[in-house]
Parts: C-alpha cells; sequence; structure tokens
C-alpha cells in the first residue's frame, strides 16, 4: 500500500474539516493523505490515542495532535528515533544537536499542558505496538514527512496497524499545499518554480492554524519513557558552543523569531535578503524544517501583519519573503515527485559529468581555507553557527563545484552534517540548483566569481570580517581579494586561479554537451 496515493486524495479533505465535525458532534471526517471518509468509533470508552511526533515538534496547528485531542481520551505523545530507518539520510551532526533541544524544548510545552512526552528507541513499528497494548490505545495520528526512506517506512507502519484493527491516520502538518496535489496542465509535476508557484497561489489559502491545547490528560504513569539523553544526540565532543550562542530551537523561539523578522526585516527584506553581513533574513529555516513553526502559521502570521500595515493581499501574496516560502515548497515538490535526486542529478546528462577527486581540495573547502575570504568565511559561519547565509550557501556550493570540480554531492553530504536547517528536499535542490543538474536550476555556465561576488554583497567586508578575524585590520579594497594587498598578509594564498578553474570548468560541460546519452 502506498502512503500517497493521489488518485484517492479528494478536494476539501482535511484537518480543519476533521476538528470541525468532531466538534460539531459528527464523527466522520477525510484522512488528508487517503482522501478516505473515516468514522471514528463513538468515543464511549475513551480509549487512548497516540500521537507520534517526528518533525512537527508543536503543539499549535498541528493536526495529528488536534485530531488526537478530538478524539477524547488521553493523549499519549511519543517521540520514537529511530536513524536507521532514514538512511541513507540520518541525521547529521548539528541536525541532533538541534533536535535534543528541540525535544527538551518540547517537554517542556507538554509537561505546561499537564502531559510528558514518551520517548523510545526504535523500530518504529513494534514500538507503536508496543505503545498500543501499554497504554490501551486504540489509534495512532501522525503528520506527513517527504523523505523517500521516510515515506516507505510510513506506509508499511500504516498498512500493518490498520492490518491489526487500528486506526491510523497522517495529516499534511508541513507544507502549504501537498506535493501531489499541485500539476501542471498536461497532469505532471512542475519543474520549474514560477508557473509552480502561480499555480499554488490562484489555489484557496491554506486554513487558519488551529491554537495549541491548553490542557491535555496525561499519558498513564505507568507507560514508561526513556530520558532525553539516552538518544545521545548531543556530540562527545562540546564543539556546539556557537550553536548554543546562534539559537534557540522550539516552537516559543520559532514564534519568537518569525514576530522579531516581521517587525524588523521584512519590509527590507527584498533588498537585504542577499546581504550576509546584516540581519536581513528571518533566520526560520531550521525551526520550520523540525517543524517547530508551520508554513500555515507563517503564512497567516503574514496576512495578519500585512493586515495591520494595510497592505494589499496582492502585496503580501507576491512578497519576495513569501516566494521564499514557495521555492520551499517548491523543493518539496520536487523531493516527491523525483526521490532519487538527493543522489542523482534531475537532469541526465549530469551523470557524465567528470568530477574529480580530491580530498585535500574538499577538506581545505570544508575548514575555511580556500584563500578565497567570502567562501571561507560562509564555511567558517556553518561551522561555528550550524547556518549559513543564503546568498553565501551558493557561493561556496558554486565554488566547490565549478572552481574546485568536485561532486555536488560531497559538498550536499558536508551541509547534511554540519547544516542545523539541514532538509533533504532543500538541500538537494539547493546543491542541484547550484550545479545547474536540478529543476529550474541556474545554468552551469553562471560560474560565481568569488571575489566579485564578496565585493557586491559584503561591500564594506563585515561579514568576512567576522568569520576570518585574521584580515580584520586589511583595508576594504582587498578584504576580497588578500593576496592582491600591497603588503603581505598572513592568509592562505587561493588554492585555485578561479580564472582557469572557470575555463575548466566550461570546458567539462561542453564535453558532457557533446557527447550523447
Ligand atoms: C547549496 C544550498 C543548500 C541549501 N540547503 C538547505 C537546507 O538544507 N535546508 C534549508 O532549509 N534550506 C537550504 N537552502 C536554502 C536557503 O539557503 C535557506 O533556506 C535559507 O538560507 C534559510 O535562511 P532563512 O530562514 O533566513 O531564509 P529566509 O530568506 O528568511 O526565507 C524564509 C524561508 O524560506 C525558505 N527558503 C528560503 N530560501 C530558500 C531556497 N533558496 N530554497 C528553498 N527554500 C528556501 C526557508 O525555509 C526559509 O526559512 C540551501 C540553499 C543552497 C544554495
Amino acid at each position: 500500500m502506498q502512503a500517497f496515493d493521489p488518485a484517492q486524495t479528494g478536494p476539501g479533505c482535511g484537518l480543519i474539516q476533521a476538528v470541525g465535525a468532531i466538534a460539531a458532534g459528527d464523527n466522520r471526517f477525510c484522512d488528508s493523505d487517503s482522501g478516505r471518509s473515516i468514522t471514528l468509533k463513538p468515543n464511549v470508552t475513551k480509549a487512548s490515542s497516540i500521537v507520534w511526533f517526528r518533525l512537527d515538534l508543536r503543539l499549535a496547528d498541528n493536526p495529528a495532535l488536534q485530531t488526537a485531542v478530538a478524539h477524547g481520551g488521553p493523549v499519549v505523545p511519543v517521540f520514537i528515533y529511530a536513524p536507521g530507518e532514514e538512511a541513507p539520510w540520518e541525521p547529521g551532526a548539528a541536525s541532533r544537536w538541534w533536535l535534543h533541544q528541540s525535544l527538551a524544548s518540547f517537554q517542556a510545552r507538554l509537561r505546561a499542558a499537564g502531559s510528558r512526552l514518551i520517548i523510545r528507541l526504535g523500530p518504529s513499528l513494534g514500538t507503536l505496538k508496543d505503545l498500543l497494548k501499554e497504554t490501551g490505545a486504540n489509534s495512532v495520528f501522525w503528520n506527513h514527512c517527504y523523505e523517500p526512506a521516510v515515506i516507505a517506512r510510513d506506509a508499511k507502519v500504516k498498512e500493518a496497524l490498520r492490518a491489526e484493527g487500528f486506526q491510523a491516520e497522517s495529516f499534511n502538518a508541513g507544507l502549504l499545499h501537498e506535493p501531489w496535489t499541485i500539476k501542471n496542465q498536461s497532469g505532471k509535476p512542475f519543474q520549474v518554480f514560477t508557473p509552480f508557484w502561480r499555480n499554488c497561489l490562484a489555489r484557496p489559502g491554506p486554513g487558519t492554524p488551529v491554537p495549541a491545547p491548553r490542557k491535555l490528560t496525561a499519558p498513564q504513569s505507568s507507560v514508561k519513557s526513556l530520558p532525553l539523553d539516552a538518544l545521545e544526540l548531543l556530540p562527545r565532543i562540546n564543539w556546539a558552543g556557537g550553536l548554543r550562542a546562534a539559537w534557540t530551537p522550539g516552537e516559543v523561539g520559532a514564534a519568537e523569531n518569525l514576530g522579531q523578522f516581521l517587525a524588523k526585516a521584512f519590509d527590507a527584506y527584498g533588498v537585504q535578503r542577499n546581504r550576509p553581513d546584516l540581519l536581513g533574513t528571518s533566520r526560520l529555516s531550521p525551526h520550520l524544517h523540525f517543524g517547530e513553526l508551520s508554513p500555515r502559521q507563517v503564512w497567516h502570521g503574514l496576512a495578519r501583519f500585512a493586515s495591520k500595515r494595510e497592505l494589499s493581499s496582492t502585496q503580501w501574496r507576491s512578497s519576495q519573503f513569501l516566494t521564499e516560502l514557495g521555492w520551499r515548497e517548491f523543493a518539496h515538490h520536487l523531493l516527491f515527485h523525483f526521490p532519487h535526486t538527493p543522489n542523482e542529478p534531475l537532469r541526465a546528462d549530469f551523470k557524465k559529468f567528470p568530477w574529480r577527486k580530491d580530498p585535500s581540495s574538499l577538506r581545505a573547502w570544508q575548514r575555511g581555507c580556500t584563500g578565497y575570504p567570502i567562501v571561507d568565511a560562509g564555511m567558517r559561519e556553518l561551522w561555528s553557527t550550524g547556518w549559513m547565509h543564503n546568498r553565501v550557501r551558493m557561493i561556496v556550493a558554486s565554488f566547490l563545484i565549478k572552481d574546485l570540480l568536485l561532486a555536488w554531492t560531497e559538498g550536499a553530504r558536508w551541509f547534511w552534517d554540519t547544516l542545523v536547517d539541514a532538509d533533504l528536499a532543500q538541500n538537494t535542490l539547493g546543491w542541484q540548483w547550484t550545479a545547474g543538474c536540478g529543476g529550474d536550476a541556474s545554468p552551469f555556465f553562471r560560474v560565481f566569481n568569488p571575489v566579485s561576488q564578496g565585493q557586491k554583497f559584503d561591500p564594506l567586508g563585515n561579514y568576512v570580517r567576522r568569520w576570518c578575524p585574521e584580515l580584520s585590520e586589511l583595508p576594504d579594497k582587498w578584504i576580497h581579494q588578500p593576496w592582491a594587498a600591497p603588503s603581505p598578509v598572513k592568509y592562505p594564498p587561493p588554492i585555485v586561479s578561479h580564472v582557469v578553474a572557470r575555463e575548466v570548468a566550461l570546458e567539462a560541460f561542453a564535453r558532457i554537451k557533446s557527447v550523447p546519452l
């Protein structure tokens, strides 16, 4: 059985209808995944229901939780750590750090609502069955994830639970639109962003987010939980000081981030979003990835903000910020329809690309020692904070792919391990976009010049000075090309000549164009 069957997905299904129906005393609702009409058993016994939390670590706007609450009995909130089931994309080191903090914050949220999080180790199916037995629950609810391995796992779990007579339902909590609902005129998935996003915007906006339940009935005390530390998510060597200083993981921190961004940076976002030296973007990406905040909440938060500012619906819907949220949707759309793309290019001609193997250049890039300050600053920001500005992600990715001719998959793997917002859909899109081999990608022949990119987007060199303090005394004129400064600077020389590397890259590209598939 498939977890997602577009053919069965009916219009008008979804959480809001479900909760509305139940609140109105009607116990029929529509599973947003299968489109099937579901009848909940009359709630006489008030059996418990399990909510299986994954990338939806929030109480507000959480369809699975809301359905469990509407079910009537005690709610058993469960987190099961089963990284092997996500292979080959088990969470990387920075993601594990974030997950630990996010779970700690979620535990506190649940405690404040009178409940507690049950933490277990996988396998997921066996653990859910154990919990059904231990709690006497008759249902399990969860929200969708879109990574290919997780889709396959969830489909098996749903089938197995239903085969044993349990209710197992799943919902959309992480996207504005389910990926299988958006199609082009030929009924195929979009591969170009603009018509994709136009199509999304032409649809009714997402339903209003449901507030967090104030009170939950806790699971019985006999239901045991592992302590969070038992998951061993934190690094053994304490390298996470920079991450701790940079972030407040959790639902409360996420909502605060959104509020501050709207109040302080939204107006100038269009012009400042490309400036890594300024606080010009929302820094919501890890919160969105871990589901501490939903895109529906962002959409409605923006709509409310816009209405206070008397911005028309056309103005905020066409804003650059919402468009970026559209790229997030597009990334998930592509991953869902082309699940091979984390490892292979979407454009098949790129399979023949003559990537180099060069461990020492790869190491220099990873450590921020390429000799190009804007590249090095980005890689050091990433290492220190687990995040990198989008413009700099494009510059460092272009450098790895086109100046060093190393495979984009090498870069994607490093990002996967070091980003706190590592997201299979968005990381794949970002790398394939830069390499020119993905959906709506930048053409391969567009090779970013690390000097002029630095001069354009970090004009005063403040970003470079922050992350490469050995250059802090260098005048602005040389900050992006220290090798050209009149007096010698203690800084690694460039590991490649950009001018030469660009020619080599374009020749390699011309070769794959001339070889038939
Ligand atoms: C090589 C490369 C790898 C990337 N890997 C990831 C990744 O693993 N996880 C990730 O979340 N983003 C990734 N991105 C996209 C983008 O860089 C980040 O989403 C963005 O920098 C996050 O910062 P922000 O929250 O301040 O974004 P904002 O500019 O405030 O944008 C708001 C939200 O829109 C989404 N968004 C913004 N830009 C993009 C984009 N170009 N593509 C898709 N979604 C976008 C994010 O969810 C972001 O939080 C990658 C980009 C590149 C070029």
